[in-house]
């Protein structure tokens, strides 16, 4: 019997990071324990965008042909001044970019990914799913780590995954409590059925209107049934929350310099719901001893870059990549899968910082985006981000 076939490992947190942690840990012969805060898994009505290292991820979990399947594969991701209304850049993602980096940049509903990997847990002997059950805290022991949850239950296991997202309890513990760093940006999100969708605005692409503080991104969904819509701006309010409802008044408001053409598309969705934005500075420690992080709970990020949940399921290959690699020593795989994770996932939060510099560029910064980015080709916009799609969360060592 192998070294992780004997493990038992506690998972807090059921997003796409806990659910793809598990499947991971599972698929190397650990038994695994998910807690879910909720009473049921799992997420919000939006859509996400995932590049080709998401698809090398979930190949490796297992997941890649049901998560194709749920797909949209769109033509290009276009970015257009939305003060003018003219096109700043596009990069294609048709074949060429594929067989460049080996799998498709898509675009999904997150219920639908997330569905890709519940149904794959809940089909795997090895996992089990807990709901209502809130972690409070852990404390390692002599021969594992224990969590305790809101209820007073406890769950023991060999080792505990933070899965827990951006206000993470295991982190909070971990670190001593350090700070979400807000950064006034607030995102609203609507889904809207194709048929309130302008025709004009109908493309097969992630498009990206770029604002003075402020910009709009829509792309196609649910088989071109519906149309995802995030309409992020710059304030100074504090007081907003997560996932709240939003109204049309502010949001409108908040685009008053951006071109009719695309505005009007604010003035569609019959509901709002609205974040306030925020990360966390880079740390270079996600582990106590048989505890670590994952996702959000390790490095949450806001949305620039579209690649924070690509980020957990790239983490989620790498720790169970560690683990086996490590046969179940978990203090010496965390340590080794924080080292390969950190500069990566890091990477993604500080440049994902840079690009909301980029969107909601002003004055000569403006000009001086509309003129770098219109200059790329999309030889330019692949060799720049070959760090990025070509990666698979697997060590370089273990891909080369
Ligand atoms: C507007 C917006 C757009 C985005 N777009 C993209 C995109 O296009 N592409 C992309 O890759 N990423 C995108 N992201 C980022 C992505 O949503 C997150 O990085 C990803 O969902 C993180 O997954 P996670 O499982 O780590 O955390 P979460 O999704 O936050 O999941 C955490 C889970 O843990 C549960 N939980 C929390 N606390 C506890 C506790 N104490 N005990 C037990 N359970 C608990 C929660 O209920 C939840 O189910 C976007 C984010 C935003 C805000």
């Amino acid at each position: 019997m192998s070294g992780t076939a004997k493990l038992n490992m506690v998972v807090a947190g059921g997003g796409i990071g806990g659910l793809s942690a598990a499947l991971g840990l599972a698929n190397k012969g650990c038994k695994v324990t998910v807690l879910e805060q909720a009473p049921a898994l799992g997420e919000i009505g939006a859509g996400i965008q995932i590049g080709p290292n998401a698809f090398h991820a979930m190949d490796y979990l297992g997941v890649g042909p049901a998560g194709r399947e749920k797909a949209v594969y769109i033509d290009k991701l276009v970015m257009m001044d939305g003060v003018s209304g003219d096109l700043i850049a596009e990069m294609p993602v048709d074949e060429p970019f594929r067989q460049r980096f080996g799998n498709p940049y898509a675009v999904i509903h997150r219920a639908d990914l997330h569905g890709v990997l519940l149904d794959a847990c809940r089909a795997h002997a090895n996992i089990t799913l807990v709901t209502s059950q809130r972690v409070v805290a852990y404390e390692n022991t002599a021969s594992g780590a224990v969590v305790r949850t809101e209820s007073g239950e406890t769950f023991a296991g060999d080792g505990v995954i933070g899965c827990d997202g951006v206000r993470s309890k295991v982190r909070e513990q971990l670190t001593g409590g350090d700070q979400l760093r807000l950064s006034g940006h607030v995102a609203y999100r609507a889904v809207l059925p194709i048929e309130l969708m302008p025709e004009d605005l109908r493309w097969n692409a992630a498009t990206l209107w770029a604002g003075p503080k402020c910009h709009m991104v829509h792309y196609p969904l649910q088989g071109w049934k519906t149309f995802n819509l995030v309409a992020t701006f710059q304030t100074d309010v504090s007081n907003v929350g997560t996932n709240e409802p939003g109204t049309r008044d502010e949001i409108l408001g908040r685009f008053g310099d951006v071109v009719p053409r695309a505005r009007k598309l604010l003035e569609k969705p019959s509901e709002w719901r609205r974040w306030v934005l925020g990360d966390r500075e880079p740390i270079g420690n996600w582990t106590d001893g048989r505890v670590t992080l994952l996702g959000d709970a390790a490095h949450p990020t806001h949305q620039y870059f579209a690649q924070g949940a690509c980020m957990a399921l790239e983490d989620s290959v790498c720790l169970s990549d560690m683990i086996a690699r490590f046969e179940g020593d978990l203090p010496t795989a965390f340590r080794a899968y924080q080292e390969e994770r950190i500069p990566r996932a890091y990477r993604v939060v500080l440049s994902s910082r840079e690009l909301g510099r980029v969107y909601h560029a002003t004055g000569v910064e403006r000009r001086v985006r509309n003129a770098w980015l219109g200059s790329k080709t999309p030889e330019d916009f692949y060799n720049s981000l070959q760090w990025l799609y070509g990666g698979t969360g697997l060590s370089a060592a273990k891909a080369a």
